[in-house]
């Protein structure tokens, strides 16, 4: 608490400029076999109970426009059979020539499709940052400390963490930086912001497996990489805002005869869009693996990258040390029907138009949690404004607005409420965080910032 105390008080930070930027993103699809599958099902309005069903099943005379993701996909089914949800996900947020993120100018911000945290105020990124020196500090503070950032999007959440982290005396040398992006777009963005310089893009580096690697204005070494697995190894402290929501997820529906799998075909009939959901007539591979024999909700999503992703961070921060700091929105297990698409900050029907809105599914931290539990202790999900005001972002609201310019002050308030308040993001955004399961009687014992004891002591 005397770091967290001695941060708010800090008056040498700066209110940071707001940043407008052009994104695009680039994502690599995936490609499944689905011959097996044999479709009969056509969910109807009355059998859907997710709202998305039901727009995309509403009888309408004439079909949303056709996109060059759509006659991709259309090909693929004719040729493959119907779609999961997780693969139609992949390729309309991650498919290298008509995604989402590869095709779409700006979708962070407020004249894109969603805003994210870091990108709503500085005090955000300044909370993560006093949490990491808290955390690192307790566990050793070995030198240098690696960070890794899984999806930074614009750099924003780096870069006032990395200004926190100079404060507290981290910087230079003593910081080595890895980001995790499947974006060449996005990661020249963040470059320019972190190092004020662009480089090349870097095809088979002889001291690593980066895709891009420069100095930060700072003088601390910074590398993007395409996966996690290429992160070199070693005591390290990973940050993770609004990634785990973009990763794919599996629908399956509880049937009279078993559970079944959602999946995408092509609609030739009179439906809105060109595509429609159907329920596999048995069940798939995926619903084999993933539904529990005593799994109660009678629609349940699952992302299998999530899984992977954990594993490796759990592997990880077992063997090497450090500590995860994943922020999302997501339930504990509970939710069904989260698989949406968002655009112009509107809710969207994911089947319109694939390839131009954001599609994206709750984070479920429940199955997080199972997936390293063996290994790793974990703290939460608390809600976002439980975490923010813990860590004392009233305090740093208030001397912020002590110092800064007439025109900030309503930025920074607004930005305060809405990051805390219940109705907007408070509540929904949720933080989760790993450590290694050696350090658990310690942390009963220093729980950490921002965090409740919420395990079994014993
Ligand atoms: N963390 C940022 C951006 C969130 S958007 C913020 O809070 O503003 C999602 C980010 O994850 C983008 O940077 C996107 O390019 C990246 N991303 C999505 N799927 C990914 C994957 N499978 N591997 C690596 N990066 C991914």
């Amino acid at each position: 608490m005397a770091i967290l105390g001695r941060l708010c008080a800090q008056r040498v930070w700066q209110v940071r400029p707001l940043h407008p930027s052009n994104i695009t993103e680039y994502f690599k699809g995936f490609v499944f076999q689905k011959r097996h599958f044999r479709i009969v099902t056509l969910l109807s309005q009355s059998e859907g109970k997710n709202e998305d069903y039901i727009m995309s099943q509403s009888n309408s005379m004439k079909k949303t426009k056709e996109t060059p993701l759509l006659k991709q996909l259309q090909c693929r089914i004719k040729f493959t059979g119907p779609l999961t949800i997780c693969d139609y996900m992949k390729e309309a947020l991650i498919n290298p020539l008509a995604g989402y993120y590869a095709a779409g100018p700006d979708m962070f911000g407020s004249s894109g499709d969603y805003v994210t945290s870091p990108e709503i105020s500085q005090m955000f990124g300044e909370m993560i940052g006093v949490w990491v020196f808290n955390e690192w500090y307790k566990l050793g503070s070995p030198r240098p400390l690696q960070l890794v950032e899984l999806g930074p999007g614009r750099g924003t959440l780096m870069q006032d963490v990395l200004r926190v982290l100079k404060q507290l005396g981290l910087s230079g040398t003593d910081v080595s930086i890895h980001l995790v992006e499947v974006s060449p777009e996005l990661s020249q963005i963040q470059e320019q912001k972190l190092c004020g310089t662009s480089s090349q893009y870097i095809e088979n580096p002889e001291d690593g497996d980066y895709f891009r690697k420069n100095i930060t204005t700072d003088g601390s070494s910074i590398f993007w990489y395409r996966h996690l697995t290429s992160v070199p190894r070693g005591f390290t402290m990973f940050l993770a805002n609004e990634f785990f929501d973009a990763l794919p997820v599996h629908k399956f529906r509880k049937t009279d005869s078993g559970w079944r799998e959602v999946l995408i075909d092509i609609d030739e009939g009179d439906g809105p869009h060109h595509l429609r959901y159907l329920l596999s007539r048995e069940a798939t591979p995926a619903s084999k693996v993933f539904i529990k024999s005593g799994e109660t909700r009678d629609d349940f999503e699952v992302s299998p990258e999530t899984a992977v992703f954990c594993s490796e961070l759990a592997m990880r921060i077992e063997a090497d040390g450090g500590a995860a700091l994943i922020m999302d929105y997501g339930h504990h297990g509970k939710s069904c029907n989260t698989f949406r698409a968002f655009k112009n900050h509107s809710l969207h029907d994911p089947l319109c138009e694939p390839g131009t809105a954001d599609l994206t599914a709750d984070v479920d931290f429940g199955f997080m949690k199972e997936q390293v539990d063996e290994r790793l202790i974990t703290f939460g999900p608390v809600t976002q404004s439980f975490f923010l005001v813990n860590m004392g972002m009233e305090q740093r609201l208030h001397r912020l607005l002590r110092t800064c310019k007439e025109e900030e002050r309503k930025n920074l308030i607004s930005g305060y409420k809405m990051l805390t308040d219940p109705k907007q993001m408070g509540e929904r955004f949720k933080f989760f965080a790993m450590f290694p399961g050696v350090v658990k009687s310690f942390l009963v014992k220093y729980p950490p910032a921002g965090f409740y004891v919420d395990f079994d002591k014993e």
